[in-house]
């Protein structure tokens, strides 16, 4: 039985490295992988998953249609794995269709993405994900401030930590991944 993944990390947490090389593997061994990106994240350029040691990926931006695309495809020649980048950005029937894919479709889906967002709140992809995946995974990696395990993401608006705005702003401000003691120190929270 095939099963629904959600490997999630803080920003900076080698997600999208993963999915590459993922992709690569199967693609070595002759085996069919789909990799699709939300439309919300248009920085790496039309439908690329770009990583920050260089790699890159051409993808399809996730769609309504997601499960008959992929069961047309899958029709024509056997899909054996299906990445998905990004996957914070998925609506909650989005991940509904990507589980009907493992469910209908016997085809393993791997959602990567962050769980928080700034405000240390669930996305609505993350949340859907959380509820509905066979088997979560988390990516680590360590806080910007300290050499803890960062497990939430910080956003920097001209250098300075801020809590408040927009959940999804994407280009100039950065975000970093912080443990949550430097989180609630740097935002003044204690
Ligand atoms: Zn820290």
């Amino acid at each position: 039985m095939a099963k629904l993944y959600y490997r999630f990390g803080t920003m900076q947490s080698n997600k999208s490295n993963q999915i590459i090389t993922t992709h690569h593997q199967y693609t070595t061994q002759g085996k069919r992988c789909l990799a699709y990106s939300t439309p919300v994240d248009t920085r790496s350029g039309y439908k690329k998953i770009k990583s920050r040691i260089g790699l890159e990926l051409d993808a399809e931006y996730i769609s309504e249609s997601i499960f008959d695309d992929v069961k047309a495809l899958h029709e024509e020649k056997a899909v054996h794995v299906i990445v998905v980048d990004e996957a914070q950005f998925l609506s909650k029937e989005d991940v509904h269709n990507l589980s009907d894919i493992t469910d209908e479709l016997d085809i393993p889906v791997i959602a990567f993405g962050l769980k928080t967002d700034f405000r240390n709140e669930l996305f609505e992809g993350s949340k859907a994900l959380l509820e509905l995946s066979d088997a979560i995974d988390e990516l680590k990696t360590i806080c910007q401030f300290c050499n803890k395990k960062a497990t939430l993401n910080m956003r920097l608006l001209d250098g300075k930590p801020v809590n408040v705005g927009e959940t999804i702003q994407i280009g100039d401000e950065e975000y970093v991944p912080v443990c949550r003691k430097c989180y609630k120190k740097r935002l003044e929270l204690v």
